[in-house]
């Protein structure tokens, strides 16, 4: 079980990796068009991560009640992202803050390719890496920048050691948790 779930009662749920398991499902009316976005390092359209992100969601509470609290990994990405959020979870759900894993491009770089010898991810490689920084720079940074007007992002220095990193977050959730 994840260690964010035994101690502080969050449910791990990242948006790329729901898109990547869509992706994989053959009846999935959607496989292609994720493959081709994520690809080319592109948000997905927020229809169909939403509809995810809601459906774990879901399952995970009808199967137990109590896990209502979710740490949402790589959303929202973009204002298109954002304003899908806002409708579909306007008074159903509270954000309670942003955690921000702040790192320069070429360590993001160096290590995407390092795990792209291993990971099989059709985006870990430097093309696709280019261009999922200028999806960044465009359309995610403007989304954190908006979370930090709210006093709601929590910033950690990324570049660390995994270990280093690692106590930061806890450190974090601690206090927020
Ligand atoms: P990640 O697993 O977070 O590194 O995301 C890998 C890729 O999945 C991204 O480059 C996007 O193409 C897609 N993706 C991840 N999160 C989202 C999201 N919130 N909205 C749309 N596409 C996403």
């Amino acid at each position: 079980m994840c260690f964010f779930f035994q101690k502080y009662g969050y449910t791990h749920l990242s948006a790329g990796e729901l898109l990547r398991d869509e992706r994989k499902n053959p009846d999935s009316q959607y496989g292609e068009l994720i493959e081709k976005y994520i690809k080319d390092g592109k948000i997905v359209p927020v229809e169909i991560t939403i509809s995810l992100l809601r459906r774990e969601m879901d399952q995970t509470m009808a199967a137990n009640a109590q896990k209502n609290k979710f740490l949402i990994d790589g959303f929202p990405r973009n204002q298109d992202n954002l304003q899908g959020w806002n409708k579909t979870m306007d008074g159903k759900a509270d954000v309670s803050f942003v955690l921000f894993f702040d790192c320069n491009n070429e360590i993001c770089v160096e290590r995407c390719l390092e795990r792209g010898k291993s990971s099989g991810r059709s985006d870990d490689n430097r093309e696709s890496l280019e261009k999922r920084i200028q999806t960044y720079l465009q359309s995610t940074k403007p989304i954190i920048d908006l979370y930090e007007e709210m006093g709601k992002v929590r910033k950690i220095d990324a570049s660390k050691s995994v270990d280093e990193v690692f106590d930061e977050v806890v450190k974090i959730f601690d206090k927020e948790g």
